[in-house]
């Protein structure tokens, strides 16, 4: 079973995006804040990290950047969740490392097609689509 790591500090979210990808049969492991969600990335290597950005301690784009510098989470997909409504966040998320981002809400029924879209297109992309 592929472990996936939710960082999400909103107890209403992470239940309604564990509750889709358990349903579609991932192992999910989570943390609530972005200090947390770094030490679980590199101790645990998800298949894959949902990141929210508005997190308690450090944001989800430093939480990205502490994972990306560690070495052996290099590659790992970071898919951010974010509630900014603001033109150029998109370019700070894959600045940070992100793959890639959704904005909330989380609609359980489309998020896993649309992760797993996101995830074949970076698998499939010669620069990784970073
Ligand atoms: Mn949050």
């Amino acid at each position: 079973m592929k472990k996936v790591l939710v960082v999400e500090d909103n107890g209403d979210n992470l239940r309604l995006i564990t509750y889709a990808l358990r349903r579609y049969g991932y192992e999910v492991i989570s943390a609530e804040t972005g200090i947390k969600g770094v030490e679980l990335a590199i101790s645990e290597r998800p298949f894959f990290i949902l990141m929210d950005i508005n997190l308690p301690d450090i944001d989800g784009l430093e939480a990205t950047r502490r994972i990306r510098q560690s070495g052996s989470n290099g590659s790992i997909p970071i898919i951010a969740i974010t509630s900014y409504a603001m033109a150029g966040d998109m370019d700070l998320v894959l600045a940070a490392g992100c793959t890639g981002y959704f904005e909330k809400p989380i609609d359980p029924l489309t998020i896993l097609d649309k992760i797993h879209a996101l995830l074949e297109k970076n698998a499939t992309s010669p620069a990784g689509n970073k």
